[in-house]
This record gives C-alpha cells, sequence and structure tokens, in this order.
C-alpha cells in the first residue's frame, strides 16, 4: 500500500540528506515529509550528524516527528564472507555525544584520504575528473563515490550511475579503493554509548545465504544490536518477512525506510520509496518506546 497524505500512519527512517549523499536539505526533506503527511522520519547521513545538529528543533513542524539517526559503515567480522556491505544505522542518538562525534571524524577523515586515490584510478582508467568538480556536487557535505559518479554522468563518461557502480567504483570494480570502516562490535558500542539503538541496515547487502546471515546476526546481538532493517526497497515480499522473522526469533526491533537520497536515486522517494512502499507507524512507536526504556535504565 502506497503511503500518501490520505495515508497518514506512514513513515520513513532512512534518509539521506546533502550532509552526506543525499541531495536535499534536512529542512527541505521535512517540508517534503510534512507536505506526504509522514507519521515520522529519520535523518540517517553516512558518517554525519552535521545535517541533524544544524537543524534546530524550534523549526521542526509537528508532523512528521523526527529521529536523530545515522548510518555507519562497518567491518564484517571473520569469518563471514566479506563480498557484501556492512552498514549500521544508529537510532536516538545525542548528536552532540563526544565519542560519536570523534569516531564519525575518523570516518570523514578516512573519506579524505581515500577520495583522492579513487580519483587517481579513474585517471588512470581514462577517465579525469578533477575534485573541484566532485567537491561542486557534495557541497560543504561529505564527498563519496556517489559524487563521483555524477561526475562521470555529467562527462559523459558513463551513462548512468549505475553504469559508473558496475563498471568502474563498485566494490571489486577497478577504481573501488576500501576505506577504513570500525569493526561491527565497537560501531555498535558507539551507538549504544551515544543513547541510541543500533540496527542493521538493508541485510539484502551482507549477500549471505539465510543460516549465514543468522550466524552473523546472532553474533551482532551479542555485540549489543537492537534492530534489523527489514523494510527496504531493494528487499522483496519474502526477504522481508523473513528477515522481520529472523529479528522476532532474535527478540529484535524491525525497522523500515526509502534509503532515499533525491536525484542520485531518483526512482526512490521520501515515504513511497518505488511507490508501493509502506512502513507503518508501530514501527516508530516500538523504536520510540525502546528508547524510552533505555533512558529509563540510565536515570
Ligand atoms: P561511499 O560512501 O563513498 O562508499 O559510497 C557509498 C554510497 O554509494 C552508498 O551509500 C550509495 O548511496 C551509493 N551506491 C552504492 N552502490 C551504488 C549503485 N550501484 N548505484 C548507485 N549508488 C550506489
Ligand atoms: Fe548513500
Ligand atoms: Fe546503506
Ligand atoms: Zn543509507
Amino acid at each position: 500500500m502506497a503511503c500518501s497524505a490520505s495515508r497518514p500512519g506512514c513513515v520513513d527512517l532512512h534518509i539521506h540528506s546533502s550532509f552526506s549523499d543525499g541531495s536535499l536539505t534536512p529542512a527541505r526533506i521535512m517540508e517534503d515529509a510534512h507536505r506526504q503527511g509522514l507519521f515520522a522520519v529519520s535523518i540517517t547521513d553516512h558518517d554525519t550528524v552535521e545535517g541533524i545538529i544544524q537543524l534546530p528543533e524550534e523549526k521542526l513542524p509537528d508532523l512528521p516527528h523526527f529521529l536523530s539517526g545515522v548510518e555507519i559503515s562497518a567491518q564484517i567480522p571473520a569469518p563471514f564472507s566479506q563480498d557484501g556491505t556492512l552498514h549500521l544505522l544508529g537510532y536516538g542518538i545525542d548528536c552532540n555525544n563526544k565519542p560519536l562525534q570523534r569516531a564519525l571524524a575518523a570516518c570523514q577523515e578516512a573519506r579524505r584520504q581515500r577520495n583522492p586515490q579513487i580519483i587517481e584510478r579513474l585517471a588512470a582508467l581514462g577517465l579525469p575528473i578533477s575534485r573541484q568538480e566532485v567537491e561542486a556536487l557534495s557541497g560543504s557535505g561529505q564527498t563519496g563515490r556517489p559524487h563521483m559518479a555524477q561526475v562521470l554522468v555529467n562527462n559523459k563518461g558513463v551513462a548512468s550511475m549505475e553504469e559508473a557502480f558496475e563498471r568502474y567504483l563498485g566494490k571489486g570494480r577497478p577504481a573501488y579503493v576500501d576505506k577504513f570502516r570500525f569493526p561491527a562490535d565497537q560501531a555498535i558500542e558507539l551507538i549504544r554509548q551515544a543513547g541510541g539503538i543500533a540496527v542493521l541496515a538493508h541485510p539484502f547487502s551482507l549477500n549471505l545465504p539465510p543460516d549465514l546471515l543468522e550466524r552473523l546476526v546472532i553474533r551482532f546481538v551479542e555485540m549489543g544490536l537492537g534492530g534489523i532493517e527489514a523494510i527496504y526497497p531493494a528487499h522483496d515480499s519474502l526477504q522481508t518477512q523473513s528477515f522481520a522473522d529472523l529479528a522476532g526469533k532474535l527478540g529484535l526491533l524491525v525497522t523500515g525506510g526509502t534509503d532515499f537520497h533525491g536525484a542520485s536515486k531518483p526512482h526512490i522517494r521520501i515515504g513511497v520509496g518505488k511507490g508501493d512502499f509502506f512502513v507503518p507507524a508501530s514501527i516508530y512507536e516500538n523504536l520510540l518506546r525502546s528508547l524510552e526504556k533505555i533512558k529509563g535504565q540510565k536515570r
């Protein structure tokens, strides 16, 4: 069922702003979400909470409710296959928490080290792009591969962002350069010590068969994981069900969101994903209840 102003029970807990690799400012995201009648949203930028810090509470609309968030890339623990990608979402974090801010600064520094190396590799492949072009796109936000992909598209080096990732920038492709990631246990602990709940983002991206995924998620639970993002536009209905079942089996929350980025993923819209995506308000309410419990325990 698609989410719309006539269906106000809808939430979107995975949204990127211009402070990472999204194209809309946090204020504009809130305006759009308000116009759509969403019940709650979370901005979950890669490696930064700056967009949330700069979004003053008094400027937030009554609806949607706003939940702080972040998305941290982490190392997949051995002996599990490293082919996939591990992203952890942190919800309800205190954005002014110093250890979290220091850790995110380290991730940002890792990007600054890595970006010129990718640009060098692209040049060696006959696809020269300049740092200035890339940074003009990312503005004051975090610079990453999507910005480089967009420059390649603009310069007619490739026909689409997808092609840029498939041929050059994706993991294992010739212009790919790995970057520093926190081990999963440290990333989870960073989120928790900042008062947040750690959630496994888009589990399909781990690229593991169900039995291995379950073993890995059990490891994450031992590290303090609190939820699984079962509801995600790239998950088909069987995947959604099996990830939600796994969450139920292990006593984890289920969360969901579109991973909205704006211009770089134009087929994904806030709240509705490709059109028929729907995350019910109860998902947000369960998350909030768990966060309140954590706060109560800390008092
Ligand atoms: P980075 O943070 O620089 O490693 O870039 C990772 C980001 O690139 C992800 O968060 C996505 O937004 C984007 N991305 C990864 N793979 C693709 C793809 N195949 N097509 C478009 N965007 C992608
Ligand atoms: Fe992204
Ligand atoms: Fe992600
Ligand atoms: Zn994301």
